[in-house]
């Protein structure tokens, strides 16, 4: 009957909000991503569906399936959750979800969710904005079919913090675009992997050295001053400080 886009968080399950608790709980279907971990899981009933969508077919096929199957679910379940990781409209393609309900006329909710974008930073001792430092904090997609991040270069110029999702595969672009946009090589660079499971990691170091450092996805990237602030460490102590 009514479908609820809610944010899942960073990762732990108790960096959602009480509200998400609340539905997760009372969920009679649960549709989730790959980033959506266990511990948010937790909060489900013991005798709720739970569906991964998370994994399979092409991008585009597999959002118009997740489309298809949530309009189906609000057809035989009261309550259906669909569990998105962070934020569901940051990056989460929920807009996408909310306009296939609409067209079916379905009731839903979009609950928000602690953003990766905001929390990854902050794991890692970053503050996004600081100041005296940095007055304001850009996020921008990496993804190679976001364009692989070339609105870097103009964004480079505003002195602005710099925070990059879904950039762990366009690393050697986002650097590219960034120094040419006239961003100092030795601007301070953090990259939190994995943020708030159990196997974080953080990378720091001058943004010239981004693309050499070895990484693996989800990762958040953040470049600007503030990144001197994780730990205090200023340049890299080279690769990985876990
Ligand atoms: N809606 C989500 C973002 C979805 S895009 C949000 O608001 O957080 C997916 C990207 O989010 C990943 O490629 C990565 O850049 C980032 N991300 C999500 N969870 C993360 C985590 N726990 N640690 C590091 N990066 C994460």
């Amino acid at each position: 009957m009514t479908v609820y886009l809610v944010g899942a968080g960073p990762g732990d399950g108790d960096l959602l909000t009480l509200r998400a608790a609340r539905l997760i709980s009372e969920a009679d279907v649960v549709v989730h991503d790959r980033l959506v971990s266990s511990t948010v899981l937790e909060h489900r009933r013991g005798d709720a569906r739970v569906i991964d969508v998370g994994k399979g077919v092409g991008d585009h096929e597999r959002q118009s399936a997740i489309n298809a199957l949530l309009v189906r679910l609000a057809t035989q379940y009261e309550k259906v959750v669909r569990l998105k990781g962070g934020d569901p409209f940051l990056f989460g393609r929920g807009g996408e979800e909310v306009n296939a309900l609409r067209e079916a006329g379905i009731t839903y909710e979009v609950v928000p969710g602690v953003s990766s974008a905001l929390a990854a930073p902050l794991a890692a001792g970053v503050p996004v904005t600081h100041r005296g430092v940095s007055r304001g904090v850009v996020v921008v997609s990496g993804s190679a079919r976001d364009g692989g991040a070339s609105e870097l270069r103009d964004v480079a110029a505003l002195g602005l913090t710099i925070v990059i999702l879904m950039g762990a595969a366009t690393r050697h672009e986002i650097v590219r675009q960034l120094l040419a946009g006239g961003l100092s090589p030795s601007t301070p660079c953090a990259c939190v992997e994995r943020a708030y499971s159990p196997d974080q990691r953080t990378t720091y170091g001058p943004v010239s050295e981004l693309a050499t450092w070895s990484l693996r996805a989800p990762v958040v990237i953040v470049v600007g001053e503030v990144a001197t602030f994780a730990r205090g460490t200023h340049r890299a102590e080279a690769g990985a400080l876990s």
